[in-house]
């Protein structure tokens, strides 16, 4: 399935390639993450003034002091989660809505909250041109999850927390897998959490930096 033509933008196809390439080389072998990569306009996802930087493997600023994460983390993340396209996944931190659409190529159906309403509208927009139809956004607190679609097979937070917030714990269905950074202000592990029946258990993947998860069951602003 091809995106089209205007959202893909001609001038960027091989940029996106050579980005998939890149990834590839970084050690990303599960092929559907490849291809979500490959379908996925970055460049609708990051200001116009650094679109010419959109398919470099680096973060970029996205406004309200927040950034779009590096493709290669999102991609690692992604081949973690090893999604099979049947899933409802639910993502907390929609930031500029990159790996939001990076998902709905992934998994069934993408529920994905923001707590800041500007960045949200923004991503609106951007995921509107990307044509994808399985995605659903919420502004609010996403420690609280989002309990109406609950549970969910597959949990990404995108930001970091000092604990693993409760409501996660509970939306998350029998067999789902959490991903979430926790840890410091400055430095975190990113923990994998799998749930089976009423016990989770946790491994820990890495240690990495994110922006704070700001809120009831995160840090405090
Ligand atoms: N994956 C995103 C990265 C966004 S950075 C991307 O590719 O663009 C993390 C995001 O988490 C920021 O937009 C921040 O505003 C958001 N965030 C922080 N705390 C939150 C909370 N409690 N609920 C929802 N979003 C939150």
């Amino acid at each position: 399935m091809d995106s089209p033509v205007s959202a893909t933008g001609r001038q960027f196809g091989g940029a996106r390639r050579r980005l998939v390439a890149e990834l590839q080389e970084k050690g990303i072998t599960d092929l559907a993450v490849l291809r979500a990569f490959d379908l996925t306009p970055r460049h609708l996802f990051v200001p116009t003034g650094v679109q010419h930087r959109a398919y470099e493997d680096s973060s970029l600023p996205i406004g309200n002091a927040q950034t779009i994460s590096q493709p290669s983390v999102h991609a690692r993340y992604l081949q973690t989660l090893s999604l099979q396209g049947t899933e409802r996944v639910l993502e907390i931190g929609t930031g500029s809505g990159y790996q939001t659409v990076l998902l709905s190529h992934l998994a069934a159906q993408v529920f994905s909250v923001e707590r800041i309403g500007p960045l949200l509208e923004r991503a609106r927009a951007a995921i509107g041109k990307s044509a994808a139809t399985n995605v659903s956004l919420q502004l609010g607190d996403g420690t609280h999850g989002w309990a109406a679609y609950a549970p969910y097979d597959a949990i990404l937070v995108s930001a970091a927390s000092p604990d693993v917030p409760q409501p996660l714990l509970d939306q998350l269905a029998d067999g789902g897998r959490l991903l979430v950074p926790v840890g410091g202000r400055e430095e975190q592990q990113l923990l994998m959490i799998t749930r089976s029946g009423t016990a989770y258990s946790r491994t820990e993947l890495a240690p990495v930096r994110f922006v704070p998860l700001v809120g009831d069951h995160g840090w405090t602003e």
